[in-house]
């Protein structure tokens, strides 16, 4: 189901837009059919009224946990979630009440390193199920202030669902807009649409290397943008909405570790509105990467903060249990726990 589905369905039930709103909210903050403080009655017309607790089942059906698989941090957990045709996607409580969900089933990307890019594109998550997966992430926190998109698929491939999705929550959804992070190997479409957006996200770019045969090699099927001109572009999107980029660097060991990588990242960051995530790689069973250590990931971190480059290192939520992008639906898949 699409958001304009849902907001169909109830115009053709004689909804205006303010009854849709006050709807779409009862769903996004899990609020009490019965309207609590401000009863409904006399909010909505009877006809909704009478629709509601069928369409709220409805919504709530959308997404269904399979399986959950809490870090040993006793916050951040991996939800397997199963769709309505049993298609599957994953979501992740993040730690500081985050969440990270998916875009697509499958990606078309196809990154090297990547569980998920290895089995293509499936379907498109359509925007009612993004959203979902968020309603059930506040369901588990009710702190809950900030959604990545950065789970399974590129979001630029599903861009209208995406932007749907993100104007929802940034409009009804009660979510600062520089909350909602959009991620993106980089596409032309998607920077002209965040330019235009009425709700302007903030932007995380997926670099992983300098080198644009490199990248074209790790990302075989990403948009052929040297990274010169995505991180131009990027930078202007930043300076628009008033946002740091966030540039997404998945450390390879070997790969994209070198003094030629780090000279480079210094050559294009250096200056820019934003900071620079180094995720060292999380090992996966069938794809032929390592993971650094973190004593040399530390290393690198440092040199390139003292070389002007403000540089984070973080551990991705879920290494603990197995369980990296896409990896939970690929051990489902083959029956293993
Ligand atoms: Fe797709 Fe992201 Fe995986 Fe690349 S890393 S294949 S863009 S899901």
């Amino acid at each position: 189901m699409l958001i304009s589905d849902l907001r169909q369905r109830l115009r053709a039930l004689g909804a205006n837009p303010a009854h849709e709103s006050r709807v779409l909210r009862l769903w996004l903050h899990s609020l009490p059919l019965t309207g609590g403080k401000r009863p409904l009655e006399g909010w909505l017309p009877k006809a909704v009224l009478e629709a509601l607790p069928g369409l709220m089942a409805d919504l709530d059906g959308l997404v269904a946990l399979r399986s959950e698989h809490p870090g040993s941090d006793g916050v951040s957990a991996r939800l397997l979630l199963g769709l309505t045709d049993g298609q599957t996607v994953e979501t992740v409580l993040l730690p500081r009440d985050g969440v990270c969900v998916s875009s697509q089933v499958g990606c078309a990307v196809g990154c090297a390193f990547c569980m998920t890019g290895t089995e293509g594109l499936i379907r498109q998550v359509g925007s009612a199920e993004i959203v979902a997966q968020v309603v059930m992430a506040r369901r588990k926190n009710a702190r809950l202030k900030k959604v990545v998109f950065m789970g399974m698929g590129e979001p630029s491939h599903n861009l209208a669902n995406v932007m749907d999705a993100i104007t929802l929550l940034g409009r009804e959804g009660g979510f600062a807009h520089k909350q909602l992070v959009f991620s993106t190997v980089g596409d032309e479409r998607a920077f002209a649409a965040l330019n235009a957006a009425e709700v302007k996200p903030a932007l995380a770019l997926s670099l992983h290397t300098s080198d644009a045969d490199k990248r074209a090699e790790l990302l075989p099927r990403a948009p052929r943008i040297a990274p010169q001109d995505l991180v131009d572009a990027a930078d202007a999107y930043a300076r628009a909405s008033g946002y740091p980029i966030q540039y997404q660097w998945t450390l390879l060991d070997g790969v994209n570790d070198g003094p030629e990588e780090l000279d480079g990242i210094v050559r294009l960051l250096q200056g820019r509105y934003g900071l620079l995530n180094m995720i060292p790689f999380n090992s996966a069973p069938g794809l032929p990467f390592m993971r650094p250590s973190w004593d040399r990931a530390r290393a690198i971190a440092a040199e390139l903060s003292r070389r002007g480059v403000l540089t984070k290192l973080r551990d991705s939520a879920g290494q603990e249990v197995d369980g990296g992008c896409g990896q939970l639906r690929a051990r489902e898949a083959v029956g293993r726990p």
